[in-house]
């Protein structure tokens, strides 16, 4: 699949410098430029990288290290990912994503890029089966006059800025499958086409870092927080999968089951449900991240599967294909306790692992809630199995902390050092205000 992706860049001299980035712990891309001329080498021989680069948080402290001052690693680019990418005023900017790895070039356990391309192999060798996800951005601008919800009025008043992030994607090699205009104050929201895992992370990491990059090229500010106020609705990242077998067939759907979920989708969806908890520390990692996974924001709140649900933790997508093969190549869950202050590498990963324990158990598929969960009290949903997902930052790194299946499937020691990247992120914002802390991360993400 990865093959396939077009070549982006006509002349590989322009722009003079590629820069070299990692997806990182904060969800953020770092990384080093190089000598665009030199690039074909670094291909090969990468350059250098600090360990303790993975403990800055994305405010810039540099949270509990085991490396210290020690240690050396190589960042090598993957060329497929290489994009010059055009912003308004005349810039170009040329970046790649790359693996991390120890100087002998075994994989270095905290590359997020490693750990999910690990998470892949696993589910491969140990199902035969693919994942394909596609992730579904929402972000908010920060000026522009109040327009209607959905409105072509929203939309019209920033066609500028659409054409601009259209044509930098297009650079990258990513078509979007829609741009609208979403429900919240000059909020829009930005849904691709669904891909192979890594290329689908690649493609969210990419995506940030450019509509970013686009709208300050343009003077204008877009972020990807989760909540920009405590009471607005949030900006969602919903992960969107299904699963393919080796042969490329899609094995998600069953049209004998009451809402079409296929046996192995339905464990993999009850793996990623039983983990949900200790799942959002990588998924939702902010420490405003669990405000927006509260009922009635259209986010998620609680442990639930939901057909025709917008607030469900997992959702059964909608089909409107109407013959069986169709309906089977269509057929998708959503994942919506996610938000853009993950890497999207490792919340994939998490997720893989997560459902791939589901299906190790052979976990019955969950039963579609179809009420609204909040009316339920906490003895009334533990008895159907459910409960609310984690309240905290704190709450959801205790339940990482103490989930042993889920800290496993991860290289050894890769989960310890990200919940103390993430504790050293909760320090960093203890002693704010709210409204200091929600502007903190507005300029970040
Ligand atoms: N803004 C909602 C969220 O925070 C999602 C709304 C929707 O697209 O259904 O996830
Ligand atoms: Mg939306």
């Amino acid at each position: 699949m990865r093959a396939s992706r077009k070549p982006v860049c006509e002349d590989p001299m322009d722009p003079a410098f590629t820069m070299i980035c990692t997806a990182d712990f904060a969800g953020l891309l770092r990384g080093k430029g190089v000598p665009s001329a030199d690039f074909d080498r670094r291909v090969a021989g990468g350059i250098g990288w600090t360990p303790t680069n993975v403990q800055i948080t994305c405010f810039d402290s540099i949270a509990a290290s085991p490396y210290g001052a020690l240690g050396d690693l190589v960042l090598r680019p993957d060329p497929a990912t290489r994009a010059a990418v055009p912003l308004p005023g005349g810039a170009k900017v040329a970046f790649a994503l790359g693996d991390i790895s120890h100087l002998d070039g075994a994989p270095w356990e905290c590359c997020t890029r490693g750990v999910l391309k690990a998470a892949v192999d696993r589910l491969r060798e140990e199902t035969g089966l693919e994942l394909r996800a596609s992730f579904e951005h929402e972000f908010m601008l920060r000026a522009g006059a109040p327009t209607p919800a959905f409105s072509l009025m929203g939309f019209a008043d920033h066609a500028g800025l659409a054409e601009d992030i259209a044509a930098a994607l297009a650079a990258a090699g990513i078509h979007p499958d829609s741009f609208l205009r979403e429900y919240g104050p000059n909020q829009f929201e930005l849904t691709l086409p669904p891909a192979p895992a890594v290329e689908a992370a690649d493609r969210a990491a990419q995506l940030r870092a450019i509509v970013r990059m686009v709208a300050r090229a343009r003077g204008e500010t877009a972020t990807f927080t989760p909540l920009l106020a405590p009471d607005l609705v949030g900006n969602g990242v919903h992960i969107h999968f299904s699963l393919w077998d080796r042969a490329g067939a899609p094995v998600s759907y069953d049209p004998a089951h009451p809402h079409g979920l296929s046996a192995a989708a339905g464990a993999f969806a009850a793996g990623v449900l039983a983990h949900a908890p200790a799942l959002v520390a990588l998924t939702a990692p902010s420490a405003i991240s669990a405000l927006r996974l509260t009922p009635h924001r259209w986010s998620a709140a609680f442990t639930n599967l939901g057909r025709q649900d917008r607030e469900a933790c997992v959702r059964i997508c909608p089909l409107t294909a109407r013959e069986p093969a169709g309906r089977a190549r269509q057929y998708n869950l959503e994942f919506r306790a996610a938000d853009a202050a993950a890497a999207p590498h490792l919340a994939l990963a998490a997720l893989i692992h997560a459902g791939l324990a589901g299906l190790r158990a052979g976990l019955p598929s969950p039963v579609p809630t179809e009420e609204d969960l909040a009316a339920l009290s906490p003895d009334a949903l533990a008895a159907r199995g459910l409960g609310r997902l984690p309240a905290t930052l704190d709450d959801a790194l205790a339940a990482l902390a103490a989930d042993a299946t889920l800290r496993s499937s991860l290289p050894e020691g890769a989960a310890d050092i990200y919940i103390d990247h993430k504790r050293g992120e909760l320090a960093h914002v203890a002693p704010m205000a709210a409204a200091e802390r929600f502007a903190a991360y507005a300029a970040v993400y």
